[in-house]
């Protein structure tokens, strides 16, 4: 398994500000492996809205006011140069290729489309209050900050699914959509995840959770 230094040297390349190229596409369609193979799954679930992913010079994110637009970091693609090994120990950490960060984003944009959900009690106690004040910094900071807690050897982040997840509830659910739409909403696949990866019970449950939410969405 990578080292949480070369996790976190791959994921500060791939949020550096774009450059060259990257800088030229800001605004422009995505066009990636990865998000033919997100635009697939989505498909496969039934889930038919139209969603706009477009490259961004200033972070990845969704907005509220305007869910079915997905702003993609230009730079994120180079993550697509970091060894096996440290996509692999990333998984619980933050999502850290562009596949990673659009199932992300698609998790807070089905959210914002479905806000209901988020304050049935099932949602409440699994994911917290979406409600309560959003002070999260950039991905970076966040994790090391957690990393410097003792990281996933500390017994409290057994209860999320990655440490970036421990930042708010509207992060914990995107970051289980970010697992559960990888693996289509298959609660067999999300079990033996959760196994691989030794986590609380709890995780599972959210893992399981956002797995029927996706499912559900396309009826
Ligand atoms: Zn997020």
């Amino acid at each position: 398994m990578a080292s949480n230094r070369a996790v976190v040297n791959w994921l500060r390349k791939s949020r550096a500000a774009p450059r060259g190229q990257e800088l030229a596409r800001v605004g422009q369609p995505v066009d990636h492996p990865e998000l033919r193979k997100v635009v697939e799954d989505l498909a496969w679930l039934g889930i038919k809205n139209r969603f706009k992913f477009v490259w961004s010079d200033d972070g990845s994110g969704v907005e509220e006011d305007a869910p079915t637009v997905i702003h993609v970091l230009g730079t994120l693609v180079k993550a697509d140069e970091a060894p096996p090994e440290v996509h692999a120990a990333a998984e619980r950490v933050v999502a850290l290729d562009l596949g990673g960060v659009v199932r992300h984003e698609l998790g807070h944009s089905l959210l914002f489309q479905r806000p209901l959900v988020a304050r049935s009690p099932g949602f409440r106690r699994l994911f917290g209050d979406v409600g309560v004040a959003y002070r999260v910094g950039n991905p970076v900071d966040e994790v090391l900050r957690r990393m410097a807690r003792g990281g996933l050897r500390n017994p409290r982040y057994r209860r999320v699914v990655s440490l970036y997840a421990a930042t708010h509830p509207h992060e914990k659910f995107a970051e289980a959509i970010r697992v559960a739409l990888a693996y289509r909403g298959d609660d067999r696949e999300l079990v033996a995840w959760s196994h691989h990866h030794d986590t609380d019970q709890v995780v599972l449950d959210q893992l399981l959770f956002a797995g029927a939410f996706l499912r559900a969405w396309g009826g």
